[in-house]
């Protein structure tokens, strides 16, 4: 997706990975298995403190989860719902409406989380058809509950590169 943006990437495996970057995107997975990660590697204070001082941050699925304030990294001032559409099984595909995105957006959601309070700072960019907040945007902070990297569209990728390029 970064590389269709024509965006230069690496893996962020490790603290060093840190240094230089000009953001930062958590993927999907699985949001307890990615904190264990962080905090075997001696990130997470590093994270927050990245988040806090303003790198751009794209969060999707578990990123979301992992973003969210009371989680780990406490750059989303909003309560998350994890696994809040159920299974596996109830995994599915939603076309959304998506603040900046002049298109419908296909929302692929995969065991995914949903959004349901946000602070006054929050801005929802998407919600599904019954309601639930599903893409947010908080300062540096670009989060959706869906993984945009699953399709072909790199509409959402663009958007978070044009919050770090302008
Ligand atoms: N259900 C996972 C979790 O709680 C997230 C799933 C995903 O990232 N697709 O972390």
């Amino acid at each position: 997706m970064l590389q269709q943006c024509g965006v230069d990437s690496i893996l962020v495996k490790h603290q060093s990975d840190l240094t230089g970057i000009d953001g930062l995107i958590i993927p999907g997975g699985e949001s307890t298995a990615i904190r264990k990660l962080l905090v075997r590697e001696d990130m997470l204070e590093n994270l927050k403190e990245l988040v806090n001082d303003g790198l751009p941050i794209l969060g999707t699925c578990a990123g979301l989860i992992l973003l969210v304030q009371s989680e780990s990294l406490a750059g989303l001032d909003a309560k998350v719902v994890r696994n809040g559409f159920g299974r596996q099984k109830n995994s599915f595909e939603e076309p959304l409406e998506l603040k900046g995105i002049d298109h419908d957006f296909n929302g692929i959601f995969i065991r995914a989380p949903y959004i349901s309070e946000v602070g006054p700072e929050v801005e929802v960019l998407a919600k599904t058809d019954d309601g639930r907040i599903v893409a947010v945007r908080e300062k540096n902070v670009l989060a959706t509950a869906f993984h945009p990297e699953l399709t072909d569209d790199s509409s959402v990728h663009e958007l978070f590169v044009k919050s770090i390029v302008g």
